[in-house]
């Protein structure tokens, strides 16, 4: 049985094939077998007519020639005597042989004499005297013809005496008959049929199973390609339509797996590069501080020490790099919750009136201290909008915070609640530096600082924005920018009714409000107004520590 298994190929093209090529061969092996037996029964049916009629010949043959030998005698007398003439006449083998090689074509036997009926009404002849003779078939066969071992015995009651009624018995037997040489002709024929139409079921199973593996190929060979690294490997589309339908429904299903694979190990490899990316930025911020802390200390340790001035000084100022060292330490924390995805929002069906001046009240100090006009309008209503107040109130703390940051002294900074469609618009807008239309689009990420943020007078970190735009991204909603370089700039936030619900996500752009326009693409030129929003796929990372 091994051994049998061992010689079956193994592919499934061979497989199929042989398949294939066995149902035909069965199907053909049973019809075949089924057409010749049923000739063959036929061919002997036909042989026993033909041996039927040859002996009814022989016996009217033999009795024509016995009555004009016995010429007015009775060819059987009373007694069941055979006529003289009569009985030399059957005994001449001249008389005979040619009976038995031309007309019966088989081996005779004669029988002559009275007939008499038996019980069963059955006429039985009871040879006379001299009135049984045989003869064996001598001439040679004709081509085809073969001997065939049937035999026929038939009895002829002659009337032509009514005072001796006589009969005749004919029996041929051993005949020659063409019926074996036609069925081995026949058997021959239908040999090389059934080799042609083997032939051609062989063609057409080989190329139906080529037709059947050809996509199965393609899609072995597309995953090792995929399995080996190379991601953008698919089994083509128009091979993919051409097997079965099952088979074509498998090849677009590898080919949306192998795009899904690749989409995900490319946002597996984006975080990566953002990590490392984040990473580098952490240990460049924290280097900053504790190199400074390091140079403040070793000058209290040598000659400062003794300085009371100096030494106030470098107090003051190691510790706010402290400050500045937990400050970044918090962030780092809250981005590590936050791409864990540890932080929710506790988000509350409140007035949004409450949260905003709530964070507006705490900028004041900083407001009267760096000189700039700070101002809110609220309207009369409240705005009832599901959102979670302590991290709206970050969003505007730090969008406040920048404002005054890169606003001057003798400028203003508003900020604007209200209602928008079912949700609510929260602007906050100063009279500040302004942000160069190059850099709109690269505010919102992690680090990033503009070029003007050093002559800002108090220096951040590049994490505000990014802040921002996690905590708007988490309530479903949206922030935009607009901005004049030496004049100002606008942040407007749209924050969506209910969160919970996805088709409550940011209305779009209002076209009331200035125009946004894609990060990628800034405005036309530094005078013109310039405006920004996280980009997409941004929005979709993880988002940023909270302030
Ligand atoms: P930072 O801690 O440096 O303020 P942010 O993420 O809050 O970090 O801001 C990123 C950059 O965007 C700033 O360095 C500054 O260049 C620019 N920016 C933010 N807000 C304003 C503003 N109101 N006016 C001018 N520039 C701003």
């Amino acid at each position: 049985m091994r051994r049998v298994r061992q010689l079956l190929p193994r592919t499934f093209q061979g497989r199929l094939t042989l398949g294939f090529v066995g149902v035909v061969l069965l199907t053909l092996l049973l019809v075949s077998g089924l057409a010749i037996n049923r000739l063959d029964d036929y061919f002997s049916a036909q042989e026993q007519q033909n041996l039927t009629t040859r002996t009814a010949a022989v016996a009217n043959i033999v009795r024509v020639f016995l009555e004009r030998a016995a010429g007015t005698r009775p060819v059987v007398g009373p007694n069941n005597t055979l006529d003289p003439q009569a009985a030399l006449l059957l005994a001449d083998e001249d008389f005979l042989q040619p009976l038995a090689d031309r007309i019966a074509q088989a081996d005779i036997r004669i029988r002559v004499g009275q007939t008499t009926i038996d019980s069963t009404g059955a006429a039985t002849v009871v040879p006379a005297p001299g009135g049984d003779v045989a003869a064996t078939l001598q001439a040679p066969p004709l081509r085809g013809q073969a001997r065939e071992l049937i035999g026929r015995t038939d009895r002829f009651t002659v009337s032509s005496s009514p005072l001796f009624p006589w009969g005749l018995e004919v029996t041929l037997s051993n005949p020659y008959t063409f019926r074996a040489s036609t069925i081995a002709d026949l058997t021959v024929v239908v040999g090389l049929v059934a080799f042609v139409a083997l032939i051609v079921a062989l063609a057409v199973a080989s190329l139906i199973a080529r037709r059947f593996t050809t996509p199965l190929r393609r899609l072995t060979e597309a995953s090792r390609v995929i399995a080996e690294g190379d991601l953008t490997a698919r089994v083509p589309a128009n091979l993919a339509s051409a097997g079965s339908s099952e088979i074509a429904a498998l090849s677009r299903q590898f080919n949306a797996m192998a795009a899904q694979l690749e989409e995900s190990v490319e946002i597996i490899r984006r975080d990566r590069d953002r990590s490392r990316e984040f990473l580098a930025d952490v240990s460049h911020e924290l280097r900053t501080p504790i190199a400074a802390l390091r140079t403040f200390n070793e000058l209290l340790r040598e000659q400062a020490g003794d300085d009371p001035v100096a030494r106030a000084e470098f107090l003051e100022s190691s510790s706010q790099q402290l400050e500045r060292l937990d400050w970044l330490a918090q962030n780092l924390l809250e981005i590590s919750k936050l791409d864990s995805g540890l932080v929710l929002l506790d988000l509350r069906p409140d007035d949004l009136r409450t949260a905003v001046e709530s964070a507006v009240e705490q900028a004041e100090a900083a407001a009267r201290r760096r000189g700039v006009e700070l101002s809110l309008r609220l309207p009369s209503r409240p705005v009832r909008i599901r959102h979670d107040p302590q991290r709206i109130g970050q969003v505007i703390s730090n969008l406040v915070g920048n404002a005054l940051k890169f606003t001057p002294r003798g400028g203003s900074v508003t900020v604007e609640l209200e209602p928008y469609r079912d949700g609510a618009r929260i602007r906050v807008s100063d009279t500040g530096v302004g942000i160069d239309a190059s850099e709109l689009p690269r505010i919102f990420e992690r680090f990033y600082r503009g070029s003007r943020a050093n002559e800002a007078r108090s220096s951040g970190s590049g994490l505000g924005l990014a802040i921002v735009r996690s905590i708007v991204d988490m309530h479903h909603g949206r922030i935009t920018v607009e901005s004049r370089l030496g004049q100002g700039s606008t942040f407007t936030v749209y924050l969506p009714h209910d969160p919970r619900r996805d088709e409550e996500l940011a209305p779009p752009a209002d076209p009331t409000t200035p125009a946004t326009s894609d990060p990628a693409m800034p405005g036309p030129g530094p005078a013109a107004e310039s405006a920004a929003e996280p980009a997409a796929a941004e929005r979709a990372a993880p988002g940023a520590p909270i302030r």
